[in-house]
């Protein structure tokens, strides 16, 4: 963040009005939408929201008690932006972009308000590789050089957008985030790191089709309802029913390159949960800490309404600035909710027409615009970059309702729902995906790369899948009504082949080392497997065999030891279960008493 309070044509601005956050300014005739402000003796930071002849309204994103009528307001001429460059990775930004790296060490939660603290280590040496030459002729999205972030994780330096001329002068050398590491013929110097405004999306060369998935390593997800790459997932659950679960997971086992979590949380316990548990989490990959490839974006709980709108656009400039290197990236937010829910009182305080249940009319159209920066593109610039940003956000419906206004214009604009359900929750069912109501429209972009890399048939493997737990369904809404009992054997064994596939394959245990994540491949033969073995069962009670003699609890433990088979080894598991069904389907029919 950067909002030098530097320009001062109208430095007789003064506060006329506080309301909350919201403030009230003038004289402000020239200042533009959401120009950031200074606001009052200690600067707290503002953004412009309206404006309206000589008077302003701001949007203060700090506490703004003790701000008084009078105090002096200073428009900066720039709206808020972020600082792009190395140094993100690894980083506790608040909402505004101020890094929480002192807080933590202080162990004290808040920033004090109007605090200014740089996003980017203004002192930490770099050391750059220049990929070009003096003379080279360059433009947006170019890689002028590398920088190790990371050990292993090469920061690629971007010429930023808009600019483009030819190199007067570039070399190798240890460099600051702000120190020239090269300059245009016209002068214009380039640094290792640029700001961009947050409101507005990066720009990029091409929009991709999505073809491949965000492989998540959650069996439910990546065989029913697969997100591709680029794409956005809409997860509403009420308390308790295990978001912060599946967030971390797809944050830590997910087929990301950088994970971007933005925690736009209310409570401070929400908050404190994030700040606590997060760079306790182990990389899979690595054996080194998540954070090392993950951006925290969180709202301390002093830091008003404002704060919590603003984080979500920060988390995605973020976002898009490793897509544009060509990295794959996994933007979460926890949860929109807690965005809308700021809006709303936003909204509520300009005195805007309420829409359904007080949120504003333009509630729907503010996602769709958020969710929109999702996507799969060919970077801006050479050489050739294609990079990926997949946007997941929470939702958290009161009283799991969805069809309140939020979780409804969240599902106009996701491409996927991974809806959980407290029922499930309390009966310890977890993951807790309610499967009727979750959905995916990327089947068919994904699946040509489904079935090449995690089995073949995946795409009618899963319509088998669907087609037992639909028929699972049907037959308890019967059973429901005349009993279990009254059921024929068929349908029966019907029930039970949709419980073992559930308990089998669809429910994943995230605390278990072995099973809290799984590959595609096992994934698929585990799925291939249950089913097989529910349906060589359902082919021998065709042939005369009774119920009772099925051996579906053999087969049953065998299907959990692959399961639990660690990645190196349920090749064996399977192979042995693969021979056990072979078997039932062989069996002859028993003999008839
Ligand atoms: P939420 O964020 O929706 O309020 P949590 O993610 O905190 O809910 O989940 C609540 C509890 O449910 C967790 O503490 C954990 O005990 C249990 N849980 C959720 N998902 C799983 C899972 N995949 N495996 C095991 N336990 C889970």
């Amino acid at each position: 963040m950067s909002a030098a309070a530097t320009a001062l044509p109208f430095a007789h601005a003064s506060v006329r009005r506080v309301s909350g956050s919201l403030v009230e300014a003038a004289p402000l005739p020239a200042v533009s939408l959401y120009e950031l402000v200074a606001v009052g003796e200690r600067a707290l930071l503002g953004e412009v929201v309206r404006t309206d002849g000589e008077v302003a309204t701001l949007q203060v994103y700090e506490d703004t008690q003790g701000l008084r009528v009078g105090e002096p307001v200073v428009p900066t001429g720039q709206p808020l932006v972020a600082r792009l460059g190395p140094g993100l990775l690894g980083c506790v930004l608040d909402g505004v972009g101020r890094p929480l790296r002192s807080i933590a060490a202080s162990g004290d939660i808040f920033v004090r308000p109007g605090a200014r603290a740089e996003t980017l280590d203004p002192d930490k040496q770099w050391r750059f590789e220049a990929r070009l030459r003096s003379g080279d002729p360059v433009r947006e999205g170019d890689v002028l050089g590398v920088v190790e972030e990371r050990p292993g994780f090469e920061h690629r330096i971007l010429v930023p957008p808009g600019v483009r001329g030819v190199l007067a002068e570039i070399a190798s050398r240890s460099a600051t985030v702000d120190q020239v590491v090269a300059r245009l013929a016209d002068g214009s110097p380039l640094t290792l790191s640029q700001s961009w405004p947050v409101r507005k999306p990066r720009p990029f060369a091409e929009r991709l089709a999505a073809e491949r998935p965000f492989v998540t390593g959650q069996r439910v997800f990546d065989l029913l309802f697969p997100v591709a790459e680029g794409g956005t997932v809409a997860l509403p659950g009420g308390f308790g029913t295990g978001k912060t679960v599946v967030e971390q997971a797809l944050a830590k086992f997910g087929d990301a390159d950088v994970v971007v979590f933005v925690g736009c949380g209310e409570r401070g316990n929400e908050i404190a949960e994030v700040l606590d548990e997060f760079p306790a989490l182990e990389d899979p990959r690595t054996g080194r800490a998540l954070m090392e490839r993950t951006v925290l974006v969180v709202n301390t709980s002093n830091m008003p309404v404002a704060a919590r709108e603003a984080s979500i656009y920060l988390g995605m400039t973020i976002g898009e600035y490793y897509r544009d290197m060509g990295y794959r990236v996994a933007v979460m937010a926890d949860s929109v909710s807690r965005w809308a829910e700021a809006l709303r009182e936003l909204g509520a305080r300009l005195q805007e027409m309420p829409g359904e249940e007080g949120y504003p009319t333009y509630l729907a159209n503010r996602m769709g615009r958020f969710f929109e920066r999702a996507g799969r593109v060919a970077a801006a610039g050479s050489p050739e970059r294609e990079g990926a940003l997949t946007f997941i956000g929470s939702v958290s419906p009161p009283g799991g309702d969805l069809s309140e206004p939020v979780t409804q214009a969240a599902l106009r604009v996701a491409g996927a729902m991974w809806a959980l359900d407290a029922g499930l929750a309390q009966k310890r069912v977890f993951p807790a995906v309610d499967l009727e109501l979750s959905y995916t429209l990327f089947v068919n972009e994904v699946s040509a790369w489904m079935a090449a890399e995690s089995g073949e048939g995946w795409l009618d493997l899963r319509r088998r899948v669907l087609g037992l737990l639909q028929q699972e369904r049907e037959l308890e809404d019967i059973a429901a009504l005349i009993g279990r009992d009254a059921l024929q054997d068929r349908e029966r064994f019907v029930l039970d082949g949709a419980t073992l596939f559930r308990e089998v394959v669809l429910q994943q245990n995230a605390f278990n080392p072995v099973d809290a994540t799984s590959s595609l491949p096992k994934t698929h033969a585990l799925a291939r497997l249950t089913l097989g073995a529910y349906e060589a069962g359902a082919g021998a009670l065709e042939r005369g065999r009774r119920l009772e003699s099925i051996p579906l609890q053999a087969l049953r433990a065998a299907l959990l030891r692959l399961r639990h088979a660690p990645e190196q080894s349920w090749r064996e598991s399977a192979a042995s279960v693969e021979q056990q069904i072979a078997r039932l389907g062989q069996a002859p029919a028993e003999e008839q008493p």
